[in-house]
């Protein structure tokens, strides 16, 4: 059972799972439609329905730095709330294996680079998702707690930033890949200057949603540490945000013609954490050959889908 299943990760790893064929599992995707996670009665009644024996956790009040700042005892509820009930429902009924979701954006803020698995909580995190960060780090006490008290196999996967199709692409409350995908649709529809947020300096790691995907099904089938894994490209591959822009320009000027997109950066607008590069060593400890999609390709693929989809009304925006 995946709750959350109806998002940018939930999609992808449906993607992958009906692409594999496998007759002998039974996957469920859950979305808010099918009860609210925040409510226990609710997340009760979805395992009564369900009976799950295995649950990817991917369900979470999301959002980018511009949503996270203004709700942060939103993203600090929801998220504890919804965690719970399920870590609770799971413990009951027996799950013999869940896999949760943390973020990059939950490690502290001043630390030293790269970080890996072993440096969640030392330190707070980054003013801007302090509501996010801190419900996200419970999980990880969370999934150390069933372990010792219950013996569970619970546990936890970090991604850095994810991005591609089925993403939320709203205007303002979207992380920077899709908000910069709209965004510059309409200053190419409109004929304007494509504005970018901050100074474009702050580094981030991207991984594409089909790469997260298959690496999550991984981790639910064949990693059992309760202790989590950063799931992420490699530090080499860490970008600037000018980078992201450039990308994202680069990719609608070759899919819908025109006059190219004149890219500008907005100083008066936040630059949120300047870096929070994480170490993949551990993933590829397990997983040497796994293969990333190239970042420029897997732009392509997600701008092309957002364009596909944008008329038909299938992109959340
Ligand atoms: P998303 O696209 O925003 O999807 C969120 C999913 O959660 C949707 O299926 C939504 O259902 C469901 N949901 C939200 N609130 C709910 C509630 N109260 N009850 C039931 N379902 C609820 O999220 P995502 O980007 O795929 O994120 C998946 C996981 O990755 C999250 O745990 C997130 O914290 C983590 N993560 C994301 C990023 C990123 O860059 N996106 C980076 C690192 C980690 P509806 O569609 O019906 O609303
Ligand atoms: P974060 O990695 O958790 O900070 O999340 P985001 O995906 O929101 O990325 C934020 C970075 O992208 C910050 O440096 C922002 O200043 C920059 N940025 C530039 N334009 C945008 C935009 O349109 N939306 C968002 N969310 N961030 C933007």
């Amino acid at each position: 059972m995946v709750t959350g299943g109806t998002g940018l990760v939930g999609s992808a790893i449906k993607e992958v799972i009906d692409a594999e064929g496998n007759s002998e599992e039974k996957w469920v995707y859950l979305s808010s439609k099918d009860g609210n996670l925040c409510d226990p009665a609710a997340v009760a009644a979805i395992f009564d329905k369900y009976q799950p024996t295995h649950v990817i956790h991917l369900a979470a009040k999301v959002g980018g730095l511009f949503a996270n700042m203004k709700h942060k005892v939103q993203f600090w509820r929801d998220n504890v709330n919804m965690n719970d009930n399920i870590f609770q429902e799971c413990h009951k009924r027996g799950v013999q294996k869940l896999v949760s979701c943390l973020s990059t954006c939950i490690f502290p803020d001043k630390t030293t680079f790269p970080i890996d698995e072993t440096m969640i909580h030392d330190g707070p995190p980054h003013f801007s998702n302090e509501g996010y960060a801190y419900a996200k780090r419970m999980v990880d006490v969370q999934n150390r707690m069933y372990k010792s008290q219950y013996g569970c196999n619970f546990t936890a996967v970090i991604p850095t930033n994810i991005f591609g199709k089925h993403d939320n692409f709203h205007l303002e409350d979207s992380h920077v890949i899709p908000g910069l995908i709209h965004r510059g649709f309409n200053c190419k529809k409109e004929g304007k200057s494509f504005d970018i947020w901050g100074s474009g300096k702050p580094l981030r790691q991207f991984i594409f949603s089909i790469d997260l995907a298959k690496l999550m099904i991984w981790t639910l089938r064949s990693y059992d540490e309760a202790d989590p894994i950063i799931l992420s490209v490699g530090e080499e591959d860490e970008v600037p945000i000018s980078d992201v822009a450039y990308a994202v320009a680069k990719s609608l000027d070759a899919n819908i013609g025109g006059t190219p997109l004149e890219v500008t950066f907005d100083t008066s607008k936040a630059d949120g954490q300047f870096k929070k590069t994480a170490n993949n060593h551990k993933l590829r400890k397990y997983l040497p050959d796994f293969k990333f999609t190239p970042f420029e390709e897997a732009m392509d693929i997600t701008v092309k889908w957002f364009l596909e989809n944008y008329e038909t009304g299938g992109v959340r925006k």
